[in-house]
């Protein structure tokens, strides 16, 4: 599926509208370059699933997790940027197994940083600049 986007608020709606499709154990890998929409795809999605708290890019730390609810329950939402991290070993201490699991839902900015760490069951989204305000995002389901 393709959409184009003329407005960050525009890509956040789309991103809250695939969060409501989601469920805990779902991964989402975003690839696009910097400044592409990466983090604010993100604050959509976090948006869809009703967490309060304002997202911004992990910078010193690869990871941050926010709770939410599920069907009254309570799970983790993981949003990674790997931006920063340099070869695999950089991510040796986020101890990847225990972060790709049934209670999370995991989203990465620059998801090609850990490609054969990641569960090959997810969903691929890549955002294009295509000029100052406008986005083409392609969501693909892998596997
Ligand atoms: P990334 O995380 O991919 O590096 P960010 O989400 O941090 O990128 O930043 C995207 C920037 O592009 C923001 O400054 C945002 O306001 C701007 N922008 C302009 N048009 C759009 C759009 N259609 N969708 C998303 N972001 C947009
Ligand atoms: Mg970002």
């Amino acid at each position: 599926m393709e959409i184009k986007t003329i407005s960050p608020k525009e890509t956040q709606k789309v991103a809250e509208k695939l969060a409501r499709g989601l469920i805990p154990g779902d991964v989402v890998a975003l690839y696009g370059d910097l400044g592409a929409g990466k983090t604010v795809f993100v604050q959509g999605l976090a948006k869809g699933l009703k967490i309060k708290r304002h997202i911004t890019s992990p910078t010193f730390v690869f990871m941050r997790s926010y709770p939410f609810i599920y069907k009254k329950k309570s799970y983790t939402f993981s949003h990674l940027d790997l931006y920063r991290g340099e070869e695999k070993s950089d991510f040796e201490s986020l101890g990847l197994e225990e972060i790709f699991n049934p209670e999370s839902i995991v989203v990465l900015e620059w998801a090609e940083k850990i490609e054969s760490n990641l569960p090959k069951k997810r969903l691929d989204i890549t955002i294009k600049t295509v000029n100052e305000k406008t986005r083409k995002i392609t969501i693909s389901r892998n596997k």
